[in-house]
């Protein structure tokens, strides 16, 4: 059976490149970076290689990227990292209803500890209004943690302007760069960031590892107690082979986006337009433009994202309802609610989220194999069925006859 993967805000593939990068790192430079001998010394020179590529990919200096082991980590670490570190100051943070749980959760956990968060809503693209942003700062204010990009929309924020704000109120800024690294170009000086976290398999590297930007005299309370590891910022005996991997997907990354990124949004480009003209009552979730370029999430009202996806896997197709971290529960995403998107039409959000792997004809297949799917889902559904049609106008859902 035919294999296509579109799933790549979940995760990606190791690249080849990568993984070749990486294998002597498990045999022949076995080392601790740490010890001083020569077996530690080969390998510390590749760990400050690695670090050199990441900081070129976002620009900054490689004594700004502490390692992690995941994007998770990262996230979790700018937080409680920083609300310890300036619990003098304040405890207050600002942060958004579609963030990823990784922020969410960390934050709900942080007001249990007596912080006060404020979550901004999003309009019915996803978007965020500035000003009200901007109101949500008061002077016990010591953190704003915006996403780059919504994992399951694609919408890209826009980082600078808000960079921007934190900077006149002189509030830390923190925003989960994952999605973007390695996808679009990003600058950690136009910025205006002060964390900005990555994640490895997100971006041909492997699972295990990612790494935080942390700039310049930020303070930051030791996210893990230990060796000194990381400029004391992160202790624990480096992932050696998987930060050589980063180093090595950022570099690729930073050679072939220019490239990647118009073919796979045309890609992209093309499988919405299939889609939305193959398909009646289809609705796009995000915003048209401000997007990832390899991003699409779409509805299809009637039916359960989930039954689109069984029946996708059957067809060796695989995508994505919803984010994979919380598939499997019947709860619509919390990034679908926060958009007011109609719960119906939450439930059938399908998400296809390509990479610089996928072909036109994974996206003819695609467009062959969906229609009918659908098709048969909406047969078999109660609510196509039914004579009082949803109609939800706000949510823009295209109708056709
Ligand atoms: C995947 C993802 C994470 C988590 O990264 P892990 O390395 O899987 O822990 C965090 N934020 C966003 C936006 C993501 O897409």
């Amino acid at each position: 059976m035919r294999k296509i993967y579109m799933d790549y805000n979940a995760t990606t593939p190791v690249r080849p490149e990568v993984l070749e990068a990486m294998l002597p790192f498990y045999t022949e430079h076995f080392g601790n970076p740490s010890s001083v001998h020569w077996a530690g010394r080969a390998v510390k020179g590749a760990i400050e290689n690695a670090r050199e590529q990441v900081a070129t990919l976002i620009n900054c200096s490689p004594a700004e990227i502490v390692f992690t082991s995941c994007g998770s980590e990262g996230d979790n670490f700018a937080l409680k990292g920083t609300v310890d570190a300036l619990k003098e100051k304040g405890n207050h943070i600002i942060t958004t209803t579609v963030e990823h749980p990784a922020v969410l959760e960390t934050c709900e956990y942080l007001e249990k500890q007596g912080c006060e968060v404020t979550y901004l809503p999003v309009d019915r693209d996803g978007m965020l209004d500035l000003q009200e942003l901007e109101a949500a700062i008061t002077d016990k204010t010591i953190l704003i943690s915006v996403m780059w990009a919504n994992n399951e929309t694609g919408n890209i924020f826009p980082i600078e302007e808000i960079g921007a704000i934190a900077r006149k109120y002189k509030v830390r800024f923190h925003t989960d760069a994952v999605q973007v690294v390695g996808r679009i170009p990003v600058d950690m000086q136009k910025a205006n960031v002060d964390l900005a976290v990555i994640s490895g398999h997100k971006l041909g590297a492997p699972k295990g590892v990612g790494a935080i930007f942390v700039r310049r005299g930020t303070r930051m309370t030791q996210f893990m107690h230990g060796g000194h590891q990381e400029r004391h910022r992160r202790a624990g005996t480096h992932n050696v082979a998987g930060i050589v991997g980063l180093g090595k997907a950022c570099e690729i990354a930073q050679q072939t986006m220019e490239l990647d990124a118009p073919r796979v949004r045309r890609l992209r480009d093309k499988l919405e337009k299939g889609i939305m003209e193959a398909i009646p009552e289809v609705k796009l979730n995000g915003h048209p433009d401000k997007r990832l370029p390899n991003t699409l999430n779409v509805s299809f009202a009637y039916i359960e994202g989930e039954s689109i996806l069984l029946n996708f896997d059957m067809k060796g197709i695989a995508a994505s309802s919803g984010s994979a971290c919380t598939s499997g529960s019947l709860e619509p995403s919390h990034v679908m609610c926060a958009m007011c998107v109609d719960i119906v039409l939450a439930h059938s959000s399908t998400r296809f989220s390509l990479g610089p792997d996928n072909t036109e004809e994974d996206v003819d297949y695609i467009l062959q194999e969906l229609p009918p799917i659908v098709q048969r889902l909406r047969d078999m559904s109660p609510l196509f069925n039914n004579d009082a049609r949803m109609s939800c106008n706000q949510c823009r859902v295209v109708r056709r006859a």
